[in-house]
């Protein structure tokens, strides 16, 4: 298997400069000599594109798994759907824009988000109304404890918002190896955002076809997110907070244009009957960091970006250290503010 010692900063979107031994994983069988050749105790770390990671150059003697893991396989071709399984390492967009461009509906939404396909299932992958546990039907993994091949079903990976089973319980346990998707031939509902309908409406275009709506969330997301290759960044770096009802209440009393969107949950907040249902509100974490006034705001050597207080840029030469104190400087600001906790929504690896 091909091995490195490298500075690994142009193998993430934020460019953090970290010394590291990668190995690239190309096979089921690179894995396992990985694993069998690993010092005992030593906890490795899983990459793909890199665009959802915050290393730190104190990792040290952490070796890095690079999936590289190609292949595209169509499974069965039903009258209504498609299985389809992708290797791990295959590049998340370039398979939307092939499902686009074959009619095959389910992930058009999640269109020009960075990063390999086996790291979606991880923080369960989600944009304008989409998430890929609406599409996985299965997840292929390489169990690292037992060395063993398994199959996780949609059910098994404990899919919710920004957040899997390989987040949790399944993190250091398993490989993901490559994902099977079920994408329908049946045309799609087109996305419910103001954005989307503006811009149907300004390009004149009624009944849009699946390629018109990739073409229209990748126009739009390029008004809101830097090109990674060019602006160093993570994506959205913090989550939208969700919380109780009552509390956003209070908030909108004071802040009358306080965008907030219902979610309908199953209660598991202390004094509430972990069956039941109620309402809870998503804030976008962009107003808030926006009202505390760091909306393009400047650190030194990190900024939020000028079009989307949501997103962290690394000026060129920021460290580790520096990304840190700049979130730590905004969720204290919206904490003292707001009285809501924003967390983050890259892995940090230390
Ligand atoms: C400009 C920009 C826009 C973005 N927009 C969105 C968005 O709209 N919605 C969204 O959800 N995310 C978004 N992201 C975040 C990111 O692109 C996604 O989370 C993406 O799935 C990460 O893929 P990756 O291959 O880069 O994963 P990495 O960053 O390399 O890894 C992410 C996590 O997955 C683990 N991992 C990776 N591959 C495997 C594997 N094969 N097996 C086990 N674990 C693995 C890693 O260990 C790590 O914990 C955006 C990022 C950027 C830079």
């Amino acid at each position: 298997m091909h091995r490195l010692f490298i500075n690994i900063a142009p193998l993430t979107t934020m460019q953090l400069p970290v010394m590291a031994e990668v190995f690239y994983a190309k096979n089921v069988d690179h894995i396992l000599e990985f694993f069998n050749k690993l010092e005992k105790g030593v906890k490795p770390i899983i990459l793909g594109g890199g665009s959802n990671l915050i290393i730190s150059p104190e990792i040290k003697n952490r070796p890095i798994l690079k999936m590289e893991i190609m292949g595209i396989e169509i499974i069965s071709n039903e009258r209504d759907f498609v299985l389809i399984k992708l290797g791990a390492g295959e590049n998340w967009d370039n398979f939307v824009s092939r499902a686009c461009a074959t009619n095959l509906s389910g992930i058009e939404a999640m269109s020009a988000i960075p990063g390999t396909v086996g790291a979606t299932p991880v923080q369960n992958v989600g944009a304008y109304g989409q998430e890929v546990k609406d599409t996985i039907l299965n997840v292929e993994v390489f169990d690292i404890e037992d060395k063993k091949i398994k199959i996780l079903t949609n059910v098994d990976c404990k899919f919710s918002y920004r957040d899997s089973i390989f987040k949790n319980e399944g993190k250091n346990k398993f490989v993901i190896i490559s994902v099977t998707f079920k994408l329908l031939k049946q045309f799609p509902e087109i996305p419910k955002y103001v954005d989307v309908k503006k811009y149907f409406i300004e390009n004149n275009i009624n009944n849009p076809s699946l390629i018109q709506i990739r073409d229209a969330i990748i126009n739009i997301r390029h008004t809101k997110l830097p090109d990674p290759k060019i602006i160093f960044n993570t994506g959205s770096f913090f989550k939208n907070p969700i919380i109780d009802k009552n509390e956003a209440l209070k908030i909108k009393e004071s802040y009358l244009d306080m965008p907030s969107f219902t979610v309908i949950s199953n209660a598991n907040i202390e004094n509430k009957s972990s069956n039941s249902i109620y309402e809870q509100v998503k804030i976008p974490a962009g107003w808030l960091i926006e009202k505390v006034g760091m909306k393009g705001y400047d650190f030194g050597k990190v900024a939020t970006y000028k079009n989307n207080a949501i997103v962290l840029i690394n000026k060129g030469d920021a460290s580790y250290q520096d990304i840190i104190n700049a979130k730590d400087k905004i969720i204290a600001s919206v904490y003292e503010k707001f009285g809501i906790t924003l967390e983050t929504e890259p892995e940090f690896v230390n």
